[in-house]
């Protein structure tokens, strides 16, 4: 077996958070695609992903295959060709107030970092999505609001990512879609974009007020450009 398979089995048969006393359904939930130049991170599955075992397979699915789209990418070409997965990779179960997932602890958290640090640094990803507010936290200062990031990207150069792993902000340039055709003529084409989402859970509201709105299609431009730039 190659690294990244042998990572996979790893994960699917990890127990550390039902070990460590945390109220999980056990089996990690991903998806590998063969071109794997994005890495999709999200939250945690739902019920229905660890069923199925396919990452953004229900509602939330719905609606970030809606914006994908309209970056040029269909579903199941996204999903055969690139890599999702989570902060957390296994089902953290219903909240204690009965509304929507728990949202997996910062103990569970830490236990998974290891996980995806590998999968980062296997897949070396040339753009990071990053979909919903617990996964900005791996890049962005946890003070930073939706508001403050959606609609724009950062770059991290080929010589900020000697480690893999660099997350620091102050190595990498911040974008706006606007800024971004012109960057995209002179960027070298081995480093990363980072490029951040909302959850799209039908049960958040953010997507739904217009100025969000206009911050989600800035986002999208942003897909849109960097798809088109690899092609
Ligand atoms: S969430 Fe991560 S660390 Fe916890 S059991 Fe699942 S794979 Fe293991």
């Amino acid at each position: 077996m190659d690294s990244l398979a042998v990572l996979h089995a790893d994960m699917r048969a990890c127990r550390r958070c039902l070990d460590g006393g945390f109220s999980i359904a056990s089996g990690a939930v991903f998806s590998s695609g063969s071109a794997r130049r994005v890495m999709l991170i999200g939250q945690a599955p739902g019920v229905t992903e660890a069923q199925v075992k396919r990452p953004f397979n229900a509602g939330s699915g719905r609606r970030l295959f809606q914006w994908l789209g309209e970056a040029g990418w269909d579903e199941e070409t996204f999903r055969a060709e690139q890599y999702m997965t989570a902060v957390t990779k296994c089902y953290p179960g219903k909240a204690a107030n009965g509304k929507g997932d728990r949202v997996p602890s910062k103990a569970e958290q830490t236990l998974c970092r290891p996980f995806l640090e590998q999968e980062i640094t296997l897949v070396r990803p040339r753009l990071i999505i990053l979909v919903g507010g617990l996964a900005m936290k791996l890049v962005y200062p946890t003070s930073t609001h939706l508001e403050d990031v959606i609609g724009t990207a950062v770059y991290f150069p080929p010589e900020s990512l000697t480690s893999p792993l660099n997350f620091d902000l102050a190595t990498a340039v911040p974008l706006t879609n606007e800024q971004l055709p012109s960057f995209l003529e002179t960027a070298a084409g081995d480093g990363r974009f980072i490029v951040p989402l909302p959850h799209p859970s039908g049960a958040s509201l953010w997507p739904n007020k217009p100025e969000n709105r206009q911050r989600i299609t800035r986002a999208v431009t942003i897909l849109r450009h960097l798809r088109q730039w690899w092609q």
